[in-house]
């Protein structure tokens, strides 16, 4: 079944769902539905709910999602992981971004520090660890910025005072010191991780004005925020911005200093990448530093000109005139010449996605562009907000799912027999074993950049590789041998 309509999407909701024992069926049905075009909202699923015990979720935890997305790429801080070993290592390579400095000189992006919890440290407290902890490591790294103290379940249970300790100790160093508490068993996934990062960002960097490198500001100067550089997409973004005669004070946080975070309050507009993770903190630097914020988009020819335009109308007729002139003369030329080798080979072609907080919304146009469809599309941890922002770009035959099960996953995959998959590492063996071509969204597959006029034609590459690759017709899945 490549191609179904409306009905038959809702029909194999029905008999994805029958397969779950009564009680489960009822809580994961609000979970599934087809896009709804004759409703106003249009996509009626419960998202930002608790994972049901039992149903393999792919989600992470509010650890995960302070520590992989938010404060981790700070590279020149040292990122403390604070509680058990077990926690660190498992987020340690979860998400690839480029960054620049000496690692272990002058940048510790890279770096897996842990405070290494024991039982002792459980049953009397591990803040004395913790202040050992800062004094080793300002002792063995002496050019860091900074550090963050990402807090492990153990220690919210226990009840350590980190925050006691970090105000101490950032007195003492004269550097922030960021207490972060983000416990895994906080909220029901990632997202809440991203919240209190952010709000970690609010009380420790701009509350505390946290020195910004920055001193004299011009009327052209913005500061990228929540693009996390993967395959380095935030460098691709910038280049498009300084095209267009824009002055980047801020890059955050796939390549971002301490000092460059406070460069943001400093921008006279704020470019948001990812409206999951940090719209909090746009809204926060709007309210407090009279900072306002656009969001955009930089994937594929629609959306970049779209954007390239909606930033250019936030400054005065120099900014437009050359973004203009950016476009016709050079931008559009280029992508029309990468659609026209590509679109031939990817027209009619159908793909689930299912990544984390805004990837397939971003995404979506940029395979329309490329005439590819999308048959089931849903977030790990999309609030309802994300949804709705998605809906404009679906068709109303599109199964959307909310937390999706790796049995669903299965399921899905077995049902529409997708031309293609995009989804996280978690999901890229399984599908592949079934013969089904995979990228991974987080983290490009290790290819790259995406974002911006040359990723557009590393991203049609890939997906024209791996639809496209003859090697797919030869496997058989080791369960169907
Ligand atoms: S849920 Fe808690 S114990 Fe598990 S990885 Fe996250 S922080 Fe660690």
């Amino acid at each position: 079944m490549s191609v179904i309509d409306k009905e038959k999407s809702q029909e194999l909701i029905d008999g994805v769902l029958q397969e779950y024992p009564e009680k489960s069926l009822k809580k994961r049905k609000k979970h599934l539905a087809v896009v709804e075009p004759e409703k106003e909202d249009k996509c009626s699923v419960s998202s930002n709910r608790k994972s049901l015990p039992g149903v393999m979720t792919i989600r992470g935890c509010a650890y995960a999602g302070s520590k992989g997305v938010v404060w981790g790429p700070i590279k020149d801080m040292l990122t403390i992981s604070h509680g058990p070993v077990g926690c660190g290592q498992y987020s340690w390579a979860t998400r690839r971004n480029y960054y620049t400095g000496m690692t272990g000189i002058d940048s510790f992006g890279a770096m897996q520090i842990t405070s290494d919890f024991q039982e002792r440290d459980i049953v009397f407290g591990g803040d004395k660890k913790l202040e050992k902890l800062v004094d080793e490591l300002e002792e063995m790294f002496p050019l860091n910025r900074g550090m963050s103290i990402q807090s492990e379940c153990p220690i919210g249970l226990i009840g350590d005072d980190i925050e006691a300790v970090a105000r101490s100790k950032g007195k003492e160093l004269g550097k922030p010191v960021v207490p972060v508490r983000c416990e895994g068993f906080r909220g029901v996934s990632q997202s809440l991780g991203h919240h209190i990062a952010n709000d970690s960002l609010r009380d420790w960097i701009f509350e505390k004005d946290v020195p910004a490198s920055v001193q004299e500001t011009g009327p052209y100067d913005v500061a990228l925020m929540a693009d996390y550089n993967i395959g380095g997409d935030a460098w691709s973004s910038r280049r498009i911005l300084e095209e267009m005669g824009l002055n980047v004070i801020s890059q955050s946080t796939g390549d971002s200093t301490v000092a460059e975070l406070a460069n943001i309050a400093k921008s006279k507009l704020v470019l948001l990448h990812c409206y999951r993770s940090m719209n909090y903190i746009a809204r926060y630097l709007e309210e407090k530093h009279q900072v306002p914020w656009v969001e955009f988009n930089f994937f594929g020819p629609t959306q970049i000109i779209k954007s390239m335009r909606k930033i250019a109308s936030h400054f005065d007729e120099t900014i437009q005139q050359r973004t203009e002139e950016l476009i016709a003369e050079k931008y559009l030329p280029q992508l029309e010449r990468t659609v026209e080798k590509y679109r031939s080979r990817l027209e009619g072609k159908k793909v689930m996605l299912y990544v984390g907080g805004l990837r397939p919304r971003h995404t979506i146009p940029c395979f329309k562009d490329l005439g590819v469809d999308v048959l089931l599309t849903g977030y790990e941890f999309g609030h309802g907000d994300d949804y709705q922002r998605t809906m404009e770009y679906l068709q109303d035959t599109t199964i959307i799912v909310d937390d999706m099960s790796e049995y669903e996953m299965e399921k899905f995959l077995a049902h529409l027999k997708p031309d293609l998959f995009g989804a996280g590492i978690k999901e890229k063996y399984q599908c592949q074993k079934a013969g089904v071509p995979f990228r991974q969204m987080h983290s490009w597959d290790y290819s790259g950049p995406y974002h911006g006029i040359e990723g557009f034609e590393i991203f049609a590459r890939d997906m024209d590789m791996a639809i496209n690759g003859p090697v797919w017709k030869t496997i058989k899945a080791p369960w169907k041998k």
